[in-house]
């Protein structure tokens, strides 16, 4: 019975994150100070309702070296790279840290 709770809160946390995820993704103009909040929120809900499987926040917004987000092409500068076998580099521009992320097909 909790367990289903549990289950059920970590779904709508889940579409939480990705509405607002998306939000700073359709919304490049909106000021880097406010993608930034709303970034930060999806980070405080991701941790709170330990959304580990839900990757692609940490995946493109979150920098595991220095705890923090990161926001493409403000905090973090974004390529695609490889001839055969694409693959996004992600550096963070707060520590230095590249990380590389395969794209399938
Ligand atoms: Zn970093």
């Amino acid at each position: 019975m909790k367990k289903e709770k549990k289950k059920e809160l970590q779904e709508i946390a889940k579409k939480r994150v990705e509405k607002l995820v998306n939000f700073v993704i359709d919304n490049s103009e909106v000021k880097y100070e406010d993608r930034k909040k709303v970034l930060e929120l999806c980070l405080k809900i991701w941790k709170k309702y330990n959304l580990r499987n839900f990757s692609v926040f940490k995946r493109y917004f979150y920098c595991k070296n220095c705890k923090k987000v990161i926001i493409p092409g403000e905090t973090a500068r974004i390529r695609i790279r490889g001839k055969k076998k694409k693959y996004i580099t992600i550096k963070c521009l707060n520590c230095n840290q590249n990380k590389k992320i395969p794209l399938s097909n």
